[in-house]
């Protein structure tokens, strides 16, 4: 099993009446702390826990806190306290002699309902560090990471309170939820009050690129205002309604359906793939298949958003004769790019919606109302991989022979990837983001 940290020494300035003295990740939300909430999602995939908890002063309670809990969840406790306030990386290193080569890290703040140990996977593949992020509707006072849709690589980093040149378009929240190796502490100095967070911020693109963002689609909860700590409750109740399943992510031109450009519309038979589609297990969950697809040829004016709706609804229709149910259709009908004779100029638009960026997904699984668990993505082009590999899917190619356009694609791709190691790595820290 695996460790984890939590980093309980915050000072809950903004719950003051609320706390009394008592640490913010002791505070009682139903008939647990949230520390207790915290361990219990952790439960089962977490047997050695690490509590940060800033001055000694808190030792007692949070003693007493683990005398109570650690019984029912079989795991082994440490607490690492501060001589001095050291902000959250600096008491990270602080603690660095009693951390494993890998480490889940977690804010003491934090509600979640995300399988956590999916950031572990990441860890092995060239990343120091994997990082939750998420659709936010309060990016204004959060953390946010900039991805960059074409690599699905960190941008930038900004901490609360943001300037005003940061592109809220291209920006996700951050969760406090992150993976580390334990490498990634031994350029800190020890004993220097640093900010994780701020830490982040500065590294040079290179550094960056070493983090991979890892976005999630189920729920999480900073309890850091009073307001969000009366949601907290009900965000609770939410989690443990909402349906377990896993994703299939089908993408629609050229994987179920032959080039729509042409005017026949004709649904690709692939065997293979319909096998696949009919099982409704994949991993130890339900699986639920949705079809995402870009139609910039909306934007261009040269099909109707109805046109491709009709479209749709033949293809679900086509599935369905096939034994295959689809759960929803959702689509970009939007193009970046103007100057494309007869186009819709309000569809012209940089959106949230346009695959690889992930905002179908959110909508998908909003309407749904399902909790995601390992998921994957079937489709033909790089766009598709890019999208598995922005929220940590799978990715699976719909046929098994490769056709030349398949891999110029893939070879496309490889260039991004060489061009953003290379050529940004120098540009470092002031490298910004296109407006
Ligand atoms: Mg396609
Ligand atoms: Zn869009």
């Amino acid at each position: 099993m695996a460790q984890c940290v939590i980093l309980c020494g915050g000072k809950a300035t903004r719950l003051s009446k609320l706390t009394n003295g008592v640490p913010k990740s002791l505070l009682k939300i139903g008939q647990l702390s949230i520390l207790g909430h915290q361990l219990n999602a952790l439960k089962g995939k977490i047997d050695d826990v690490v509590l940060l908890i800033g001055s000694h002063k808190n030792r007692d309670y949070f003693e007493k806190e683990i005398s109570s809990l650690s019984g029912q969840l079989g795991m082994k406790f440490r607490i690492v306290e501060e001589e001095t306030g050291l902000g959250t990386l600096g008491a990270l290193k602080n603690a660095q002699s009693f951390l494993e080569r890998k480490f889940l890290l977690i804010m003491g703040d934090v509600l979640f309902d995300e399988e956590v140990s999916r950031l572990f996977k990441y860890l092995n593949r060239g990343y120091n560090g994997v990082l939750f992020v998420r659709n936010t509707d309060h990016p204004q006072d959060s953390d946010l990471v900039s991805i960059d849709s074409n690599t699905g690589r960190i941008v930038e980093i900004s901490k609360y309170p943001h300037s005003d040149a940061i592109n809220y378009a291209s920006s996700f929240g951050m969760t406090g939820i992150f993976a580390f190796k334990r490498s990634f502490l031994n350029s800190i100095q020890p004993n220097q009050k640093m900010d994780l967070t701020y830490y982040l911020s500065r590294m040079n693109c290179r550094a960056k690129s070493r983090i991979k963002p890892l976005m999630s689609l189920n729920g999480f909860l900073a309890v850091g205002t009073p307001k969000r700590f009366n949601e907290a409750e009900t965000f609770l109740e939410n989690r443990n309604q909402l349906k377990k399943t896993n994703l299939t992510i089908l993408d629609r031109d050229g994987t179920l359906i032959k080039d729509s450009s042409k005017k026949a519309f004709v649904l690709r038979e692939n065997r293979k793939l319909f096998e696949k589609l009919r099982i409704a297990e994949f991993g130890d969950l339900q699986t639920v298949n949705v079809i995402v697809s870009n139609q910039p040829a909306i934007a261009k004016g040269i099909k109707s958003l109805s046109q491709v709706e009709i479209e749709n609804k033949v293809l679900v229709k086509l599935l369905k004769q096939h034994g295959i149910e689809i759960y929803g259709v959702y689509i970009c009908p939007h193009h970046p790019r103007k100057g494309f004779p007869g186009e819709v100029i309000e569809l012209k638009v940089h959106c949230h919606c346009r695959k690889p960026k992930p905002g179908l997904l959110v909508k998908a699984v909003n309407e749904l109302e399902i909790w995601v668990g390992e998921s994957r993505v079937i489709g033909d082009s790089a766009r598709d991989f890019v999208l598995a590999r922005v929220m940590g899917f799978s990715y699976q190619h719909p046929f098994f022979e490769f056709n030349w356009s398949e891999i110029r694609n893939w070879f496309n791709f490889l260039v991004l990837e060489v061009k953003f190691s290379r050529v940004f790595s120098w540009s470092s820290q002031n490298f910004k983001v296109e407006p």
